[in-house]
């Protein structure tokens, strides 16, 4: 993988993936000129400062660790291309390779070959994905927390037990019916990260005694490529059965919906699909009935407009980092199971860790628990609080 950089210097990308700048180089039996981009060439290793001979190997690249590559677009005889790892240029493309075609693509990001006329038909290649118990985004562990064991958020909380709980109620159920009260169906959780958002979504699972799908965002994206609107619709085929089968909601979580859903204007071709499926999935509301669709993102404003209208995520959530009475709350909380020493006084911790997301929290707790295990003592004591914020405190600068 080489660039002339000066008739003495070339720029290579080493086999271990490596770059590195090859200076002092001669040409051995080749014409210096006609090293191109892409070349692999052979490197005569010799002490440093001294000239190197290189002679060009080949001239299609390694064979070995070939990718596939979606061509988006093609230009004099480079390509625009999209791999699992996004969007990327090829080099020595022939013309006779077009947009939509599937290509294989040497280590040194120049052409190898063509592999399919049409992007892969996803559905027709891949197996069907797993519907068993072990389904990809179902989350398996048991579910103990509830909306008391999340820390101030106390509108959140509310609007939950407000807009789910209560309308699911069944002793309710003849009173909604005669008020109309429609469930709220998608909700969006919004705000920095390690703010509770997820514990919020595995609370409202516990509550309704559901089945919960963690699907996440950036993951489906990136390793379904190409599949993601399958999943899409198989997440929610599946959160459908678990509902039939267990009687209860189920709900579906996605995390960092922002990375599947970017604004039109950010949105590439296989986003604006993905977000089409969430659409129709989401729209498609009123048959599926038993499904709660909550989305949570902390770039609220980088989201598509068109998947937070009335009937879709049209339940807005905002989660903030806790002011000091909610960390108390969330460090009484953290420590729940553990033993304390007298001297453990939480206001006092929770005025020291201003800026503290809950996540925060929760570690300092975990390292004080650690730091009384080290000292031997069967509680958590101030002492081991106050080292632990310390330390969480440097972590954060
Ligand atoms: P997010 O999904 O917003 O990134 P999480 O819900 O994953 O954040 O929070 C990570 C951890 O931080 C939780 O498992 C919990 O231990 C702790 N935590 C965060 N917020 C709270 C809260 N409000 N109350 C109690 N614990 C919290």
């Amino acid at each position: 993988m080489t660039e002339c950089l000066s008739e003495t210097e070339l720029l290579v990308m080493r086999r271990n993936g490596n770059e590195e700048l090859v200076e002092n180089i001669i040409p051995h039996e080749t014409d210096y000129d006609s090293v191109e981009l892409g070349d692999v060439v052979e490197i005569e290793e010799q002490p440093s400062c001294e000239d190197r001979a290189f002679d060009i190997h080949s001239r299609t690249g390694f064979s070995s660790g070939n990718i596939a590559a979606v061509v988006e677009d093609i230009f004099d005889e480079t390509a625009i291309v999209r791999t699992n790892n996004g969007l990327s240029t090829v080099t020595r493309v022939p013309s006779h390779v077009s947009p939509g075609e599937t290509i294989a693509v040497t280590a040194g990001w120049t052409y190898h070959g063509r592999l399919s006329d049409s992007p892969p038909d996803i559905d027709d290649l891949l197996p069907e994905s797993e519907t068993s118990d072990d389904y990809e985004w179902r989350y398996d562990d048991d579910i103990s927390v509830t909306l008391e064991d999340i820390g101030g958020l106390d509108h959140i909380k509310q609007t939950i037990k407000e807009q789910i709980l209560q309308p699911l109620d069944t002793e309710n159920e003849e009173l909604r019916e005669t008020l109309g009260v429609t469930l709220s169906q998608g909700l969006l959780f919004h705000g920095p990260a390690g703010t509770g958002k997820t514990r919020t979504a595995k609370a409202v699972t516990n509550h309704v005694d559901g089945d919960l799908f963690i699907v996440d965002g950036p993951e489906l994206v990136s390793k379904y490529y190409g599949e993601t609107e399958r999943q899409i619709r198989d997440v929610f085929q599946e959160a459908e059965r678990a509902a039939e089968t267990s009687g209860n909601p189920s709900i579906i979580f996605f995390d960092e919906l922002d990375s599947m859903a970017p604004s039109r204007g950010q949105a590439d071709e296989t986003e604006r699909r993905i977000v089409a499926q969430l659409l129709s999935e989401l729209d498609g509301f009123d048959e599926r009935g038993n499904i709660i669709v909550i989305g949570a993102t902390n770039l609220i404003d980088e989201i598509d407009q068109a998947i937070l209208r009335p009937g879709r995520f049209d339940t807005q959530l905002e989660f903030s980092k806790p002011e000091p009475e909610a960390r108390e709350a969330i460090l009484r909380i953290s420590l729940k199971n553990t033993p304390t020493a007298t001297d453990v006084n939480l206001t006092a911790v929770a005025e020291q860790t201003s800026d503290f997301t809950g996540a925060d929290l929760a570690t300092v707790v975990e390292q004080a628990k650690y730091l009384a295990l080290q000292d031997g003592k069967e509680s958590v004591r101030m002492e081991h609080l106050r080292i632990s914020v310390a330390r969480r405190k440097e972590v954060q600068e």
